[in-house]
């Protein structure tokens, strides 16, 4: 049975990273996946452009993370943005920053990135075994001491007295995270705190957001009222699809809503289509076109306000004929005009899942986590890295940097 110092459960982010840093150190490492090929989500990440990191420095990074981005400060003094770019740029993938300082390959191929990282650490000497589903963790008086795996429907141990779980979440669960390392911090006296979907897409129960299917607002305003209440508000991109809603501006938000739909608490969706101008500006706006333009019927001139597919669905809210002609517009159809461009509800329904879940918040307890080395105070050898962790954050990059840094400063601890 062949020996090894550290044994990386799951070839992703953080553990590309923490099996990069092992073998660095000198250390003999074996990195087990259950998919025949590193970095499955990694990927897909950025629509397949990966969006590597951000360029917030390390304060304002922290603010991006829940439940608390505090447990993240010796990680990412140790591995942050400034690193993974560096190791990129020394593994031939140069790095462009674009807006909200988020971080691409210049290449914009994801692929390029899981290329780098996998090659680096095949020439570190790290030994990977794909198709190869671990199972168990073993212990030897509360010290890890193997763990067993199953591949070609044999089951196999090795002996290792150190193990980085790096299992990610349950959200995309093609990719190969399926919760499994949940089941081994339980194993090992663990609490999980309680998972959800975060940066998740969002059912309506109207059906004119799958009217307007396939369209893209750019930078709008999206305001979540929970009973009533407004509780969180962004601006954005927002992507109607033919269930509801979806887009960045929509994954930021949806935390809050998945927290009141699960307590079964009413949430509505606002769409401000015009947030440059506030009620009054708008209302003028729409006022002088109505009288330059009397002649011209209201479907026509909607073509200046509003996106093509956006249009029948706004008069059939308004009870408005396409054909009615400006200078018939009454001041109350002009007011409900500016209501709906300014408030377009959205009554919300359900979340997409885990399937559809950028990401999955909850996780390992980090109170029983060590943060400045990621292991288990329960058990010696013992280290979690990545989304199994019970952390998570908006999206710009925060998210893969988490995993990296995370998973670097684990094999560092050893
Ligand atoms: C569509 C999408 C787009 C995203 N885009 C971005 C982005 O642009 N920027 C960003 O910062 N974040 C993004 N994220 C989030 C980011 O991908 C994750 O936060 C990150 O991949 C987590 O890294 P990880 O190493 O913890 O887990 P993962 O990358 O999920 O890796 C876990 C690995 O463990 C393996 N595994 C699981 N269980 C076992 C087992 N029992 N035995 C063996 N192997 C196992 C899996 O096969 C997998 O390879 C995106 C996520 C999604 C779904």
């Amino acid at each position: 049975m062949q020996k090894y110092r550290v044994a990386v459960v799951g070839a992703g982010a953080a553990g590309l990273l923490a099996a990069i840093r092992a073998a660095d150190r000198g250390l003999s490492v074996v990195v087990i996946d259950k998919m025949s090929l590193p970095g499955r989500k990694l990927m897909i990440t950025g629509k397949g452009r990966c969006n590597i990191t951000n360029a917030a420095e390390i304060d304002e990074f922290i603010m991006q993370v829940f439940p608390d981005g505090r447990f993240l400060y010796p990680a990412f003094k140790k591995f942050f943005s400034y690193e993974i770019i560096g190791l990129l740029q020394e593994c031939g993938v140069e790095s462009v920053l674009e807006r909200g300082g988020r971080y691409f390959p210049k290449t914009e191929k994801a692929a390029d990135v899981v290329g780098a990282l996998y090659k680096r650490a095949l020439e570190n000497g790290v030994k990977f075994i794909f198709n190869a589903k671990v199972n168990n963790v073993h212990y030897n008086n509360n010290e890890v001491s193997g763990l067993d795996y199953l591949a070609g429907g044999r089951s196999r141990t090795i002996d290792v007295s150190n193990v980085i779980i790096c299992t990610g979440g349950k959200s995309y669960a093609a990719t190969g995270s399926s919760g499994d390392g949940y089941i081994f911090a339980r194993e090992a006296g663990h609490k999980i705190v309680n998972l959800f979907p975060v940066l998740v897409p969002l059912e309506t129960k109207d059906m004119h957001a799958s009217d307007m299917q396939g369209l893209t607002l750019k930078n709008i305003n999206a305001k979540v009222l929970i009973n009533g209440e407004l509780k969180h508000e962004e601006f954005g991109d927002l992507l109607f699809t033919h269930f509801g809603l979806s887009g960045p501006v929509i994954l930021t938000v949806s935390r809050s809503v998945v927290y009141a739909l699960d307590k079964r608490e009413e949430v509505e969706i606002l769409i401000d289509f015009k947030p440059a101008l506030d009620f009054d500006k708008l209302d003028a706006r729409l006022m002088r076109d109505l009288n330059e333009n009397g002649k011209k019927k209201i479907g026509n001139l909607f073509r200046k306000l509003l996106p093509q597919k956006a249009i029948p669905v706004f008069l059939n809210i308004l009870n408005l004929d396409e054909n009615k002609l400006a200078n018939q517009i009454s001041a109350v159809e002009r007011k409900a005009i500016v209501q709906l461009l300014k408030n377009m509800s959205f009554t919300i329904t359900r979340h997409r899942g885990f399937k559809e879940a950028v990401i999955t918040a909850g996780g390992v307890c980090l109170t029983e986590i060590n943060p400045k080395t990621m292991q288990s105070k329960l058990k010696k050898g013992l280290y979690f890295a990545g989304e199994v962790l019970n952390l998570d954050a908006n999206t710009g990059g925060y998210n893969l940097q988490i995993a990296f840094s995370t998973g670097w400063l684990a094999a560092d601890s050893i």
